[in-house]
């Protein structure tokens, strides 16, 4: 999908610009410790037009003074986006801030479109004009608050949306990223997963934008590692802010079916570790741990048990995911990498069969009765699988608010426990039949 950076000193209506064009698609998910929403990248839709938004605001850079905050920020929409909106403040006029941002947007090869913001009534459009000064042409009148004016900013935007994107890949090509904070060693796992004796890499025809992945076959099958660039990129200074690589992260995930979220054995679990994978969890890829760095670990034989009972303390809504112990400098069972990533592959696409589903669930009722409010109860009629990627249920109900969370649990482990799933979500919906 196409990339549209919002950026702009501070205080000119970047987020609210970004959470007008974002609308209700940014869902809170409360139930998971430590994974708060940064509003920061979302997936969003103009018309025809499906693009992903990266509001650059919020992307903090440090104690950086002020100018070169802005300046980083620019440099992000720089490298990441295909279409960048320059906001600025219709109220305020031409600020040094507004031409410093001017000036490093100049430099890029891509494509700018003016914004001038808080632009509430037809009566404050000339205010624009004094935007021509800045070079971007015509400036487009909007207002965040209001929500006026996004249509024809949007439209002018998409122009320059480019026609052929990302390289699809076939269906049975397995797609996975490597997720994890800087110097977790994803680098090091994937020049040791290429590395490795029976995989056959090849280079990857297209655009440069599409290079930056990898294409590998191993023991028949065929695989694309997602974002290899991303991962091996390295030196400039806001690449080691952390929402920076939080962002990268979301990109990857999205063209993921499995992501080896990659933590750091010899420092253990922190919180950034857990917000990156419920980012995985919540988009509904296939999930398998990996903790690198095993030989630099001081161990006995209770080391690994510990550690991984610390994990699924840290990590409970991972409870599905397989974890493996491994080293990328020493190489140690690096090659049992792939067929997890396999089992986990085909799980997150597998189909289960509907009588069978049935006999499932209605096995589990009879086992743990249905949960009862005011003396209705939850009448379950039949269940069925609607999706795949991850693996979805629908569960057609009497009255869907008397399914309780603890019960569509319930239901989950018992679909868990009867067709394995190892490795991927499940999801499960209940409806009203
Ligand atoms: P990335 O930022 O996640 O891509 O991390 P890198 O792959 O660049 O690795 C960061 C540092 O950790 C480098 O100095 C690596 O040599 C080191 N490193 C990576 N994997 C291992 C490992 O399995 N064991 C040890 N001891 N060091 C490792």
């Amino acid at each position: 999908k196409p990339v549209l950076a919002i950026v702009g000193r501070p205080n000119v209506g970047k987020s609210t610009i970004f959470n007008r064009i974002v609308g209700e698609r940014i869902s809170i998910v409360e139930d998971i410790p430590g994974v708060t929403r940064d509003r920061i990248y979302s997936s969003a839709d103009w018309l025809t037009h499906e693009f992903n938004i990266i509001d650059t605001g919020g992307i903090d850079i440090g104690d950086e003074p002020f100018l070169e905050q802005i300046r980083q920020q620019a440099e992000i929409a720089i490298d990441e986006a295909d279409v960048i909106v320059f906001l600025v403040n219709g109220r305020e006029g031409v600020t040094s801030a507004d031409e410093e941002v001017a000036k490093i947007l100049y430099k890029a090869k891509k494509p700018v479109v003016l914004a001038v913001n808080k632009i509430d009534n037809p009566e404050m459009r000339q205010q624009i004009y004094d935007f021509y000064s800045l070079g971007f042409g015509e400036p487009f009148p909007i207002s965040g608050s209001h929500g006026l004016g996004l249509g024809d900013l949007l439209d002018e935007a998409a122009k320059s949306f480019p026609k052929h994107d990302e390289l699809k890949y076939d269906d049975d090509v397995i797609k996975f990223s490597l997720i994890g904070r800087p110097n977790v060693g994803k680098s090091s796992l994937v020049n040791a997963i290429l590395g490795e004796d029976r995989v056959i890499v090849s280079d990857l025809a297209g655009t440069t934008r599409d290079a930056i992945d990898s294409q590998l076959a191993y023991n028949g099958n065929k695989y694309v590692i997602i974002d290899t660039a991303g991962m091996r990129k390295k030196g400039k200074v806001y690449e080691t802010t952390e929402k920076y690589s939080v962002l990268r992260a979301l990109r990857a995930i999205e063209r993921s079916d499995v992501v080896l979220v990659v933590i750091d054995g010899e420092e253990g679990i922190i919180e950034q570790d857990m917000k990156i994978a419920g980012y995985a969890h919540d988009a509904g890829r296939a999930i398998v741990v990996v903790v690198n760095k095993w030989d630099a670990v001081e161990k006995d034989e209770k080391t690994m048990k510990l550690f991984e009972k610390n994990i699924r303390d840290h990590f409970k809504f991972l409870d599905y995911a397989p974890i493996v112990f491994l080293s990328a400098l020493t190489k140690k069972r690096i090659h049992t990498l792939i067929p997890m990533i396999n089992t986990a592959s085909e799980n997150h696409a597998r189909r289960v069969e509907t009588s069978v589903l049935n006999d499932v669930i209605m096995d589990a009722v009879a086992m743990n009765p249905t949960p009862t409010d005011k003396g209705r109860r939850l009448r379950i009629y039949y269940a069925t699988q609607v999706a795949v990627k991850p693996p979805t249920f629908v569960i057609f109900v009497n009255e869907p608010e008397l399914m309780h969370f603890s019960y569509e649990r319930f239901l989950e482990n018992r679909i868990r426990d009867a067709f394995g799933f190892e490795g991927t979500p499940i999801k499960i919906f209940a409806r009203e039949r």
